[in-house]
C-alpha cells in the first residue's frame, strides 16, 4: 500500500472519528433537554395533584363549617318549635328543620367523598414526589456525565485535529485536493476504499481485471473508474490460490 494512500486512509479515519464525535457531542444537550422536559412535566403533574388536594381540603373545611351552622340553626329552630303558637308556625319550623337536616346529610356525604379522594390524592402525591426526586437525581447524574463527556470529547477533537494536521503535512497539495474533492462528492466521507475480490467497496462495482492486477502487482494511486474513490488493497500476506504469491508491499 502506497504511503500516500495509507495517509489518506488515516486522514479518512480521522475525519470519520471527528464526525462521530461531533454528532455524539451535539446529542448531549438534546438528551439533557429531553430529560429536563420530563422533570418539568412531572413537577407540573405533582403541582396539579397538590392543588387538587388543597382545593378538596378547603371545600371540606367549608362543608364542616356549614354543618356546624345548620346544627346550631336546628337547635334554635327546635327551641322556637317548643314555643310555637299555632300549626302554621309549627309546620313552617318543622319544614325548616327538615331542610337543615337534609343539608347536613348532603354535606356529610360530600365530606366523606372528599375524605376518600384526599386519601387517594395523598398516596398519589407521595408516588409523584418519589418519582420526581428520582428523575431529578437522574437528571443531575446525566448532567454531570454529559459535562465530563463534553470535556473529554473536546480533548479528543483537539487531538484528532492535531493528527489531521500531521497527516496532511505528509500529503502533496494534489493528493489533498483529490481527498477534499472526493469528500465533498461522497457525503458519507468514504474516499479511500478497499478492493475486495476485484470489487470497489465504495460503489460495489467490479473493477477492470487489468486495474485489479495492476493494483495487486504495484501498489499505486489508482481511482475507481466508476465512483472515483481511491482504491487500495490492504496488506495481503501468504499465497492466494487465485493470484499466486502476494506482492511485496
Ligand atoms: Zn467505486
Amino acid at each position: 500500500m502506497l504511503p500516500e494512500v495509507q495517509a489518506l486512509v488515516r486522514l479518512q479515519d480521522c475525519d470519520h472519528a471527528v464526525t462521530r464525535l461531533e454528532t455524539e457531542l451535539a446529542e448531549l444537550p438534546k438528551r439533557l433537554d429531553a430529560l429536563q422536559k420530563e422533570v418539568a412535566a412531572q413537577t407540573k403533574s405533582l403541582a396539579t395533584l397538590e392543588a387538587k388536594l388543597k382545593a378538596d381540603e378547603s371545600e371540606r373545611r367549608k362543608l364542616e363549617g356549614d354543618v356546624e351552622l345548620h346544627k346550631s340553626k336546628i337547635v334554635k329552630l327546635k327551641k322556637q318549635l317548643n314555643e310555637a303558637q299555632n300549626l302554621t308556625q309549627t309546620q313552617a319550623l318543622e319544614h325548616e328543620i327538615t331542610w337543615a337536616e337534609q343539608a347536613i346529610a348532603k354535606a356529610e356525604e360530600r365530606e366523606l367523598e372528599l375524605l376518600m379522594e384526599e386519601e387517594q390524592l395523598r398516596a398519589d402525591i407521595a408516588v409523584a414526589k418519589g418519582k420526581l426526586l428520582a428523575m431529578q437525581k437522574n437528571f443531575e447524574a446525566e448532567r454531570q456525565q454529559a459535562l465530563a463527556r463534553h470535556k473529554a470529547g473536546l480533548a479528543e477533537l483537539a487531538s484528532l485535529a492535531e493528527q489531521r494536521k500531521t497527516t496532511l503535512a505528509t500529503l502533496t497539495p494534489q493528493v489533498t485536493s483529490v481527498y477534499e474533492r472526493l469528500r465533498k462528492k461522497h457525503k458519507n466521507g468514504v474516499v479511500a476504499v478497499e478492493v475486495v475480490n476485484a470489487q470497489c467497496q465504495g460503489c460495489y462495482m467490479e473493477i477492470r481485471l487489468q486495474l485489479w492486477q495492476e493494483l495487486r502487482a504495484h501498489p499505486s494511486f489508482l481511482a475507481c473508474e466508476n465512483c472515483g474513490r481511491i482504491l487500495y488493497i490492504p496488506s495481503v500476506t501468504g499465497f492466494d490460490p487465485q493470484f499466486g504469491p502476494a506482492p511485496v508491499q
